[in-house]
């Protein structure tokens, strides 16, 4: 990795992370890793997930977040400020956006250093194109910099005309190209709240005839004021020690039955 251009350290960074929800651990979604709030045990996904899935005839993607955050903190400043801001939306900028930049590649980078099977079955690395900003990503910018960088493909999925909502995913909101066929692509984005951006893509991707090996995310939001039991696994996720070194976790997961079996047993 370059060195930084701003003064930046290791600890600053991991001082801003916040260890993902185990996986295998009871009411944590096998997909996004969300808290399953108001677990029903007839599944091991997050309504949010089964709601993608449903949209997705099924198929869908498993998320690696790199760490959790929340709508007030450091990590969101760096999110939100490494990107230009294009239209004003930014508001008053609190942050230098270099120290923004640094930070994101320093956490990207890291993450792909301690996890190098990541990338060992992996043909390209596709940024998932924004929903409003024109292409290129600020991300792309970012991914270069990483072991990643050398696999980064960009202007095969794109955008199309059709809206994509908020909470919901689509399988013709992105389009790949005829090059992604026969390829296995790791997509890589900055957020994931509802998935519907991500996932969508990862249709798209398989759509062209690629196969989605997983899908790295710098963040994962979290709202541990939407219910107390979030807000419990928030508050231990907090005082564990950062990681960067990661377990393998599955690929894409078909679930034409969503009555999957429950990794659930309230113990
Ligand atoms: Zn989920």
């Amino acid at each position: 990795m370059e060195p930084n251009s701003v003064d930046l350290t290791l600890v600053e960074v991991e001082r801003a992370l916040v260890m993902p929800f185990v996986l295998d651990t009871p009411f944590v979604c096998v997909i996004c890793r969300a808290v399953i709030h108001e677990p029903d045990g007839s599944s091991d996904m997050c309504e949010n997930c089964m709601e993608n899935a449903r949209a997705l005839d099924g198929e869908i993607t498993p998320v690696l977040p790199i760490t959790l955050y929340t709508r007030e903190s450091v990590m969101r400043t760096w999110l939100t400020h490494y990107k230009p801001d294009i239209d004003g939306e930014h508001g008053e900028v609190t942050s230098a956006a270099d120290v923004c930049v640094a930070a994101i590649t320093l956490v990207l980078s890291s993450f792909f250093d301690a996890n190098d099977w990541l990338l060992k079955d992996v043909d390209d690395v596709l940024v998932v194109p924004s929903t409003r900003r024109p292409p290129p990503h600020p991300l792309e910018e970012v991914v270069l910099r990483t072991a990643a960088g050398r696999f980064l493909v960009t202007g095969q999925l794109t955008r199309t005309r059709n809206q994509l909502e908020h909470r919901s995913a689509s399988s013709i909101a992105y389009e790949g190209s005829e090059a992604l066929r026969g390829r296995r692509v790791l997509l890589v984005d900055d957020v994931y709240a509802s998935g519907a951006r991500l996932q969508s893509a990862a249709a798209a991707t398989r759509r062209a005839g690629g196969t989605v090996t997983r899908a790295v995310v710098v963040a994962r939001r979290i709202n541990p004021g939407y219910h107390p039991a979030i807000e419990e696994r928030w508050n231990a996720a907090v005082e564990l020690p950062f990681r960067w070194s990661r377990q393998e976790d599955g690929s894409t997961i078909s679930r034409s039955s969503f009555a999957a079996p429950a990794a659930i047993d309230g113990s």
